[in-house]
C-alpha cells in the first residue's frame, strides 16, 4: 500500500488524528493509550444506550458474557454512570434465561423412560444412545461452552487494528515523528510486535525498529542507574526517571492495565 501526502493531510483532518495525538500525550504506549479510552466509551454507551440492542444480546449470550477482565470493567462502568446495577441486569438477563433452559435440559438427561421412544429422541442429551460416559459428557460440554468471543474483546480487536494501522500510516509525517520520537512514549512490546505485523514497507519497518531500539537501550540504561544507585553514597544521584524506571519495563512488557499483552489479533496473517 502507498500512502501519499494527500491521504496523510486528510487523515489529520479526522477525528482519529485528534484521538492518537492525546493518546501520545500520554506517554507509554499510545497503541494502548487509545484503546483504554475506546472500551471506556464502548461501555458506557453500551449501558446507557444498548442494554436492550438485540444484536448486543445475541453476542453476549453466544460468549456467555464476557472474560474475566472485561466483566469487572463492566461493573466499574456501571458504577462510574451511577446505576444501581439495572442495565447490567437487563444485559444479563437473556443468558440466564438461556443458562436454565439448558440445565433444565441438563438434569432431564437419561431419565427418559425407555419405553417412551419418542419423547426420548426430542431430549438434547441421550445417555443411552452415546457410547460411553465420556462421550455422553462431551455432548454436554458442547452445548454448554461458549460459543462466541467477549464483546468487550472484539471491540479492542477492532480498536487495536485501526489505530495500529494509522500510526503506521502517519510514519512519514514530520509533526507525527516530532511526538511520535518523544522518549516519554514507547510501544509496548506486544504493539511492538503487532506493528511490525502490519508494516507494509521496508523503510516503515526500519523507521519503527530504530526508534524502538533506542528508547529500549535508553530505558535499559535508566534501569541500571535505578538499580546501582541503590548504593547508598550515590542513592543522592538517583533521577526521576530512573526510579520510575522499573515501571515503565513492566508496561512495556505486559502492555498497559486492561490490555491483554497477548493483544486481540492474531500475529502472522
Ligand atoms: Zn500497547
Ligand atoms: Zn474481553
Amino acid at each position: 500500500m502507498n500512502i501519499d501526502e494527500d491521504d496523510i493531510a486528510q487523515m489529520k483532518r479526522g477525528l482519529s488524528w485528534v484521538d492518537l495525538k492525546q493518546s501520545l500525550e500520554i506517554g507509554g504506549c499510545p497503541i494502548c493509550n487509545t484503546m483504554q479510552r475506546s472500551i471506556e466509551k464502548y461501555f458506557n454507551s453500551l449501558l446507557w444506550e444498548y442494554a436492550l440492542d438485540v444484536s448486543v444480546h445475541t453476542k453476549n449470550l453466544a460468549s456467555f458474557g464476557m472474560c474475566n477482565t472485561h466483566t469487572y470493567m463492566l461493573k466499574e462502568a456501571e458504577k462510574t454512570l451511577g446505576s444501581d446495577g439495572l442495565n447490567i441486569a437487563v444485559l444479563y438477563e437473556t443468558i440466564m434465561q438461556k443458562e436454565i433452559k439448558l440445565l433444565k435440559n441438563l438434569s432431564n438427561a437419561g431419565l427418559v423412560e425407555e419405553k417412551d421412544v419418542k419423547e426420548k429422541e426430542k431430549k438434547l442429551f441421550n445417555f443411552s444412545k452415546s457410547r460411553d460416559f465420556e462421550s455422553y459428557k462431551k455432548e454436554m460440554l458442547s452445548e454448554l461452552i461458549g460459543k462466541g468471543i467477549c464483546i468487550g474483546c472484539s471491540h479492542l480487536e477492532f480498536s487495536e487494528s485501526f489505530n495500529t494501522h494509522e500510526i503506521v500510516r502517519l510514519y512519514k509525517d514530520e509533526e507525527f515523528r516530532n511526538i511520535y520520537e518523544n522518549v516519554e512514549i514507547l510501544l509496548c512490546r506486544r504493539h511492538f510486535l503487532y506493528l511490525i505485523n502490519e508494516s507494509w514497507n521496508k523503510e516503515a519497518l526500519d523507521y519503527f525498529i530504530d526508534i524502538q531500539k533506542s528508547k529500549i537501550i535508553r530505558l535499559f540504561d535508566k534501569m541500571s542507574g535505578f538499580i546501582n544507585k541503590h548504593d547508598y553514597r550515590l542513592k543522592s544521584q538517583m533521577t526521576d526517571e530512573e526510579s520510575k524506571s522499573w515501571e515503565i519495563v513492566l508496561e512495556y512488557t505486559g502492555s498497559k492495565q486492561g490490555i491483554n499483552k497477548e493483544g486481540y489479533n492474531n500475529l502472522l496473517i
